[in-house]
């Protein structure tokens, strides 16, 4: 018997037909593998003459050996071609130009925070801080607004306990540098408060600056230059600014400050509601009861005391007439300051 080659034929074309390495791993099993058609060969050299035998296995050994370079000359050209193919996808141009990258900008509220507080610390102002998070008694009691008072209800609160909330205003800063400190004392606090509201005109969270000056011969007329001259610097010297009286527990007079309509120049608008005038702090001279619970000589020191909210004045000097604007963080608003 002859030895049968039937079996190993087409081998050439399947390796020529090869398109990656993992296909022609594929044929290399079929040929060579355990099982493989040219493994396989030997199994017949048993029926075959021995006479013939050499001849038979010396063409077994071309066989595998025409297939080893076929397998070997078609590795290494699909080699070469994934790698070319890698080196194209991974390709990097480093002569393209850099992505633009554009610089942040102060937040509006920040803007006028600063404003603020360069207007005030150039008269003489220092700046003080407070907890956020602050005790019933320093929000509220220390102030002049005992439990039953009415006036808490001016003031939705955020509770956290009983006698711990989210301060309401930035006032208790000024009780807290009061009983760390004897007059003279010269200060703004600036700084978040927290109010249950929320709509076009308020938000929980917002900003308030508080002045407090506290010192001997202190009078209601220092505390009208201040704020006057504060607001002209704020927004013009043309600005008209008038004080009316009102209330608040903790000052005695009190007074809410309006300036002159910034939107229609006093003859009358939506926004300033047709007078001609916009509200914009609250004031007065510091009540004596507030002075008792910081151990001043109420006989000796006078002082005087102010809030206004940021927002409200970033609102009337950019022109935005939308509070929640502030803080949807939408880059088309914010990238116009
Ligand atoms: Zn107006």
């Amino acid at each position: 018997m002859d030895l049968d080659l039937r079996t190993v034929e087409g081998f050439e074309e399947e390796i020529s037909r090869a398109t990656n390495l993992d296909e022609l791993y594929q044929i290399k099993v079929k040929y060579l593998g355990k099982k493989g058609s040219i493994t396989l060969l030997n199994k017949q050299l048993k029926n075959i003459a021995p006479e013939n035998r050499a001849e038979a296995g010396k063409k077994i050994n071309e066989v595998r050996k025409r297939f080893e370079a076929l397998y070997d000359e078609k590795y290494n050209d699909l080699k070469r071609l994934e790698k070319e193919k890698k080196l194209k996808e991974e390709f990097i141009d480093i002569t393209r130009e850099g992505f633009p990258f554009k610089p942040g900008a102060i937040h509006p509220i920040t803007i006028t925070y600063y404003e603020i507080v360069d207007i005030f610390t150039s008269m003489g102002f220092e700046v003080a801080t407070g907890p956020e998070v602050e005790f019933d008694y320093y929000n509220f009691e220390a102030l002049n607004i005992p439990k039953e008072h009415p006036a808490r209800d001016m003031q939705d609160t955020f509770y956290i306990t009983d006698e711990i909330l989210l301060r309401t205003h930035t006032s208790p800063v000024q009780i807290r540098v009061m009983e760390a400190n004897k007059p003279p004392i010269k200060i703004i606090a600036p700084g978040k408060v927290y109010r249950c509201d929320h709509d076009v005109t308020h938000s929980p969270m917002f900003h308030q600056v508080e002045g407090l000056l506290v010192d001997e011969k202190v009078t209601f007329a220092d505390l009208k230059g201040t704020l006057t001259l504060f607001i002209k610097r704020m927004f013009g010297e043309d600005i008209p600014v008038r004080f009316r009286p009102s209330f608040f527990p903790f000052t005695e007079p009190s007074a809410e400050v309006d300036m002159g309509c910034v939107i229609c120049g006093g003859s009358g608008c939506r926004v300033c509601g047709h007078t001609g005038w916009l509200e914009i702090l609250g004031c007065g001279m510091v009540d004596p009861e507030v002075f008792k619970a910081v151990n001043y000589d109420t006989e000796k020191y006078q002082g005087y005391a102010f809030g206004m909210g940021i927002e409200r004045i970033a609102m009337l000097k950019f022109g935005i007439d939308d509070l929640r604007l502030f803080y949807d963080n939408k880059i088309k608003f914010l990238k116009q300051f």
